[in-house]
């Protein structure tokens, strides 16, 4: 049964860091030909598409110098 115990609390540890992460993790929006990602309200964003944060970091987008995303 120790075993069975473990196994339980890393999968309650491993979920309060998966949602940890989702709340800092928000939606952020990159232009087809921009190299930054955007604020939802930026100016800079017209006909951007929406993902999120870590996804943009990892295709090499840089945060907006107007509109100051989160990084
Ligand atoms: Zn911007």
């Amino acid at each position: 049964m120790r075993k069975a115990t473990q196994l339980l609390a890393s999968i309650v540890l491993l979920s309060a860091f998966a949602s940890a992460h989702a709340f800092s993790d928000p939606t952020v929006y990159v232009t087809e030909q921009g190299k930054a990602y955007h604020k939802k309200n930026c100016t800079l964003k017209h006909g951007s598409t929406g993902m999120k944060l870590s996804e943009a970091k990892k295709k090499g987008y840089k945060p907006c110098k107007v509109c100051k995303p989160a990084t």
